[in-house]
């Protein structure tokens, strides 16, 4: 039996903007008295959605699912990412991508696995296109060095036997209305969300079996042959534990000096008006990636329900052990996104930045999650290494069926992995963190 202390609650900085976009929402209670419950998961972001999905689908109807969340559904990570969910190897650098390795055969199908599922749930809880659609992604490129890597990228695809499109730079001005762009790779397979409208009809969705309380951080964990969780109101008691909590299973006393706490950053425009929509062109919905990783990823997204046309830019990782993003870092992000705007759209130079935000990454030095049973019927599905929608819904599924089924073919792919290894001690891990963070984003230049 070990009793924990939680050190440290979790802070994002601004606001979610894709949640303050739509329709505010009622919500759910909090926990304000103590109860028994079969299952409880620890955190309502992607991988906590999905394990309480992947129990309901396991477990029978008797036994009870509880999520307990620290602030509201779609508040944290979960709700203010850019929404692309990738299904190819991300890091067009990688040399380990070269060779048509078994491993990132095996990660696409695993990653796929996850969209499917994603999209199983989009389709069960109706969500519109808006929310969840299947468009594929687009790497763009705009200096010669990002072409240089989506040609080799595409050779990869090609070994690999995976379909792509390259596309100049006139059809990227067709997509985007800008002349910024270069070249563009296209790949089929990857989903883009709504991110904050997704998190809380995937919630939504699970009311029916699973008992939701937000603005319910959990205080302290007693592990033993029941466990016991204490949040400000009420304890809940539970013979399962799974922790989706991303970076914040540090938190919980699992995994010291084996993660590292990155923020990233985005601004979104006001509405843009019909004029502005007039001048700018292009499709009315559209996504790219840079096509060099420290490059700034941009979006476009046409009207939801009221929410209106707006343009997402996103660059800028700091490290921050502290979980806590200092203003510095967010007037920084401020500065190279307006300018990253200025270069791409000068057709809309009066148009305003409505929200800026920021919001917190995982990852490990080998890229690998914080994942596993850690004391009897206590379980991580943590650390996502920054691509939480899909490896956040990976490890949701994985920790759900560990726990109930303990093997499955899913599984079997899955747990070939390592566990996260150790980090060089500090000061010297966030220095050199930081400082090779910002050399790679002056060599991104202009793909910033
Ligand atoms: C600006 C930005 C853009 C991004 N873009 C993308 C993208 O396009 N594609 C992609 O794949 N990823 C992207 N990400 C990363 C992605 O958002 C995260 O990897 C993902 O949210 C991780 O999912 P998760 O469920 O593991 O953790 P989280 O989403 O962080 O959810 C964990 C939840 O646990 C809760 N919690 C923590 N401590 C406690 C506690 N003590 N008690 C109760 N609850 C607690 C938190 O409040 C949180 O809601 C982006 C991130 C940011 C910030």
């Amino acid at each position: 039996m070990t009793q924990k202390r939680i050190s440290r609650l979790p802070k994002d900085p601004g606001p979610s903007a894709w949640n303050s976009i739509i329709e505010p929402e009622t919500g759910y209670d909090s926990i304000v008295n103590d109860i028994e419950t079969d299952w409880v998961i620890v955190g309502g972001g992607w991988a906590g959605l999905a394990a309480a999905r992947r129990l309901s689908q396991l477990l029978p109807k008797d036994e009870t699912i509880t999520v307990l969340e620290a602030k509201r559904i779609a508040e944290g990570p979960a709700g203010r990412n850019s929404g692309f969910m990738i299904d190819l190897p991300h890091d067009l650098n990688s040399e380990a991508y070269a060779g048509n390795s078994d491993n990132d055969l095996k990660q696409i199908k695993l990653n796929r696995h996850a969209i499917d599922f994603a999209e199983s749930a989009a389709i069960e809880y109706n969500m519109p296109k808006a929310v969840f659609s299947r468009p594929g992604k687009i790497t763009a490129a705009s200096t010669a060095q990002g072409v240089k890597h989506i040609k080799s990228y595409s050779q990869h695809l090609a070994e690999m036997g995976e379909s792509f499109e390259l596309k100049d730079a006139d059809s990227m001005r067709g997509i985007t209305g800008s002349s910024f762009y270069m070249a563009g790779l296209k790949t089929e397979g990857g989903a883009m969300v709504h991110p904050a409208a997704y998190i809380r009809a995937f919630a939504n969705g699970l009311r029916s079996r699973v008992q939701i309380f937000e603005n319910s951080p959990v205080l302290e964990l007693k592990t033993g042959s029941s466990h016991v969780l204490s949040t400000p109101k009420g304890k809940v008691k539970a013979r399962n534990v799974i922790l989706a909590v991303n970076g914040h299973i540090q938190s919980f006393g699992f995994f010291p000096k084996r993660l590292m706490h990155v923020f990233t950053y985005a601004s979104m425009t006001r509405k843009l008006s019909s004029t502005e929509l007039q001048l700018l062109g292009g499709e009315p919905d559209w996504s790219l990636l840079p096509a060099d990783p420290m490059g700034t990823t941009v979006r476009k997204i046409s009207d939801y329900s009221g929410s209106g046309d707006r343009i997402i830019v996103r660059n800028l990782a700091t490290m921050n052990q502290s979980l806590e993003a200092p203003i510095n870092d967010m007037k920084r992000a401020e500065f190279m996104q307006d300018r990253s705007f200025k270069n791409r759209f000068p057709m809309l130079q009066n148009v305003d930045m409505e929200y800026r935000w920021g919001g917190r990454l995982c990852l490990s030095l080998n890229a690998m999650p914080a994942f596993g049973e850690l004391e009897s019927r206590v379980w991580s599905a943590c650390c996502q290494n920054g691509l939480g929608t899909v490896k956040g819904t990976l490890s949701g599924i994985a920790a759900a069926e560990q726990a109930v089924l303990g093997s499955s073919d899913f599984l079997t792919d899955f747990l070939d992995h390592q566990a996260p290894s150790k980090l060089p001690p500090e000061p010297f891990l966030s220095l050199g963190a930081n400082m090779m963070m910002r050399w790679k984003q002056w060599q991104a230049g202009k793909e910033l």
